[in-house]
């Protein structure tokens, strides 16, 4: 019970690497928040499993991560019904695989928004309740796109570059106050997004989805299997654990091995 006493908002987190991590946090005693963008009994019935399964506080905060306004709102939920919030993990993600020059603009914005900018506004929201108890953790959930580039992911690669400098950006703003910021960087995780994005690196590559996986997915991922939640999970407690209380302004690849080409 690593956790016990802290309290977490993980963005993005009904389902894939946000579910992990909340679960994750939840097993050690961490009171966390579930998000995503609508309540429905489903998202109630989630909250109210993981917390029977964990014996840990479990909400559930609505909230549509490209809205400002929401983010805000989500935050100060968090804090009301907490009393505080020590943890953030910015999870909020989405996909879209297309070449620049027919990629929508709308998607770029919503991918930005989403992926980038709404860590940004956690962020903001968060830091100020962090700094007036001189502790806190927050997790960008990054890429290996974050550190290297795929064509057709142009939104996606420019956000998660993004993501790792606004890392190293929060880090050393706070870096006296006992606040550390860093970012996980996955490979291939199998999860829904990954599952959902098959049918569109198809098109895109011109083959068939045993062949996206081999050639595109997991060609550069030297172990060739995708990493999992857990591993995911298991990094986010460290990173909020005393024990990392040095580890600040990172990038970590979590990739089996794909940024070491
Ligand atoms: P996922 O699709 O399973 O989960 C994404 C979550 O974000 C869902 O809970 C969804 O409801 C939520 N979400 C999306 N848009 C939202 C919005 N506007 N407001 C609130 N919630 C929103 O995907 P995942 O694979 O678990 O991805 C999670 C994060 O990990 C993303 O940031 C993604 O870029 C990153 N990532 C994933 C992989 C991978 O291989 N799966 C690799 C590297 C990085």
């Amino acid at each position: 019970m690593q956790l016990e006493g802290k309290t977490a908002f993980v963005t993005g987190s009904t389902s894939g690497i946000g579910l992990g991590i909340a679960t994750a946090l939840a097993k050690q005693g961490c009171a966390v928040a579930l998000n995503a963008r609508k309540a429905t009994k489903e998202t109630d019935e989630l909250a109210a499993k993981l917390s029977r399964e964990t014996n840990a506080k479990v909400i559930y905060v609505p909230a549509d991560m490209s809205v400002a306004g929401e983010i805000h709102a989500a935050v100060a939920e968090c804090e009301k019904q907490f009393g505080k919030l020590d943890i953030v993990v910015n999870n909020a993600g989405i996909q879209h695989v297309e070449p620049i020059h027919t990629f929508p603009n709308e998607m770029w914005e919503l991918v930005l928004s989403t992926n980038l900018t709404a860590a940004f506004h956690t962020t903001k929201a968060a830091l100020p309740g962090m700094k007036a108890r001189k502790w806190g953790r927050i997790i960008n959930i990054a890429s290996a796109h974050g550190l290297v580039a795929s064509p057709f992911k142009s939104a996606y690669v420019a956000a998660k570059h993004g993501m790792v400098g606004l890392t190293k950006c929060t880090a050393l703003e706070i870096a006296e106050e006992g606040i550390t910021c860093n970012a996980i960087c996955p490979g291939y995780v199998w999860t829904p997004l990954v599952e959902k994005q098959i049918p569109d690196q198809m098109k895109a590559h011109s083959m068939s989805k045993e062949d996206v996986i081999k050639k595109v997915m997991l060609y550069n991922q030297p172990t060739k299997k995708f990493a999992t939640v857990e591993e995911m999970g298991g990094l986010a407690v460290f990173l909020s654990s005393d024990l990392a209380a040095s580890i600040t302004g990172t990038a970590i690849p979590v990739d089996g091995g794909w940024v070491a080409h």
